[in-house]
């Protein structure tokens, strides 16, 4: 593609009169000095108003900022561990003993942005061999996704450039979801396809949502002004911190009514950031009545050319990024929370029982790494290098030892149960009525297809101990759910509450 094209591309990107009409004057929601104010204020909480924000917490309700500074600035171990058992109860309440997983797929790594954290950015003159993936190998990838490893649900990441532009986003997506292999005992198919992209207009994240997209996610990186600006130059799309920070409006305003925020840790200082995620969710709850389904908390990893990502100067250490997941998790307790591959697999399982709800498995993040054979080469295609490469297969027999039990149930998204509507269910608990039962049927599917002997035998210990628990305690469904299990089991797929 020539550069003329490339530019003149980049030059109609933003739509400056879809941020305009949300600003106050110039000014965003996000206040710098003003958050570094909610923090010093509450930089001593009492320990009986600690309490009484845990409480609030508990009754799933949206934590303001000066209560989420609070539980931030708490140093008593007692305190603490109060916290995090309090975040594990949240957890339990919304979403039970349940764990989504899912696998990214990399479309390609054309980037018209420079963010100086990334290997994808286009100033590494190091990654030579760029590329964006065709409809053929997104089809590929995916068919070994859903019928040789068992994914249902991808998060499908792609880089900011006119060779990926939305257009090819929408075709990626309907192919994804075209796609249907047979199995050992039945078939397999990605039931929902999650997208992490770049800001989009309003038209056209219609087309994303006429084609069925999932959750839309888009990471502000850091919330802070002074740090964005160092992290994205200012001659480059991503270099527009409003047009960011706004994207999740828009994509509101278009339909896309599952929206997942993020930040990367590492840019600046954790506590800010967190009050960022906090005040974004809050303006989305008050402007939309919506606020984020999931809530993505990635840590720089090492990407290649990139110093910043080699020594990051506000690098988290594990013990403050267990104290962001606890935070997190009480300030917006009906989201879901994603901790990635990123992670180690000992990072990972300590936060299962912290909050996290969705993480992914067999993760490869090399352009076309599913398909082909897995080399050096390819491995300088990746954005970053990853901690757990374990299979979907290990890492669900963990699951299922440590009791927990793996849902690839999409309905509620099929259904209706979306946005407006999940959130309240979810704030209710009722939710989890529809995902207990659809969890054990998806689960039964995923274990006739594609367990191993070990993994099949330590996944039905928990799938037992879940129908026991339905009989005593959702018996108006038991009969109709033995009725689905049975034919699940003879080779019926989809079937759902
Ligand atoms: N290009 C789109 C964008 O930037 O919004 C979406 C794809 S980008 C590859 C997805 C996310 O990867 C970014 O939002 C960023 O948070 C994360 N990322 C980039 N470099 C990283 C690194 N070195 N370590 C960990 N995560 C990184
Ligand atoms: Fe491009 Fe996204 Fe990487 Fe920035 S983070 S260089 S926008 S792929």
């Amino acid at each position: 593609m020539r550069d003329a094209d490339v530019k003149t591309w980049v030059s109609n990107r933003i739509k400056t009169g879809q941020i305009d009409k949300y600003l106050d004057g110039d000014r965003d929601f996000i206040d710098d000095n003003q958050v570094f104010g909610i923090l010093e204020e509450n930089s001593d909480p009492e320990p009986s108003r600690v309490r009484d924000i845990i409480r609030k917490s508990l009754e799933i309700k949206t934590l303001s900022a000066a209560e989420t500074a609070a539980l931030i600035n708490v140093t008593d171990r007692g305190l603490l561990e109060e916290m995090k058992e309090a975040a594990a109860e949240v957890k339990r309440r919304v979403y039970d003993n349940r764990i989504v997983t899912f696998a990214p797929l990399y479309t390609g790594n054309y980037c018209v942005n420079n963010c100086l954290y990334c290997g994808f950015k286009s100033g590494n003159s190091g990654l030579v061999d760029r590329r964006a993936l065709s409809m053929e190998e997104i089809r590929r990838e995916s068919e070994i996704l859903a019928g040789k490893i068992g994914h249902k649900r991808l998060i499908v990441v792609y880089g900011e450039h006119p060779l990926t532009d939305t257009g090819y986003i929408a075709e990626s997506i309907r192919n994804i979801y075209g796609v249907k292999v047979k199995t050992r005992n039945g078939f397999g198919q990605i039931r929902r396809v999650n997208v992490n992209a770049a800001p989009m207009s309003i038209e056209d994240l219609k087309m994303l949502h006429d084609v069925g997209i999932g959750t839309y996610q888009v990471f502000q990186e850091t919330y802070h002004h002074g740090a964005y600006r160092k992290m994205h130059p200012s001659d480059t799309l991503k270099g527009n911190y409003k047009w960011r920070l706004y994207s999740m409006h828009r994509a509101l305003e278009a339909g896309v009514d599952d929206v997942g925020l993020g930040v990367l840790f590492g840019l600046f200082d954790w506590r800010f950031e967190i009050i960022g995620l906090v005040l974004h969710a809050i303006e989305l709850e008050t402007k939309f009545g919506i606020g984020p389904h999931t809530v993505s908390f990635p840590r720089i990893e090492p990407a290649m050319n990139s110093p910043v990502s080699d020594n990051p100067q506000f690098k988290v250490s594990d013990d403050d990024f267990r104290k962001i997941i606890t935070v997190i998790r009480l300030a917006i307790p009906y989201t879901g929370m994603i901790i990635t591959a990123r992670e180690s697999a000992q990072m990972r399982r300590a936060t299962l029982g912290m909050g996290v709800t969705q993480t992914d498995a067999s993760t490869r993040i090399g352009i076309g790494a599913y398909s082909e054979a897995y080399d050096r080469q390819q491995e300088a295609r990746q954005q970053f290098i990853l901690g757990d490469t374990r299979s979907l297969d290990e890492v669900i027999r963990e699951f299922s030892e440590m009791g927990y039990i793996t849902s690839f149930c999409t309905a509620g998204y099929r259904c209706g149960r979306t946005g407006e509507c999940i959130m309240e269910l979810l704030r209710s608990g009722q939710e989890g009525r529809f995902c207990k039962l659809n969890a054990i049927l998806t689960f039964r599917e995923w274990l006739d297809d594609f367990a191993s002997e070990e993994t099949l035998r330590a996944g039905e210990k928990v799938i037992e101990k879940e129908i026991r628990e339905v009989k005593e305690k959702l018996p108006a469904f038991y009969s109709q759910l033995v009725s689905y299990y049975e034919r699940i089991k003879k080779g019926e797929r989809d079937l759902y509450f």
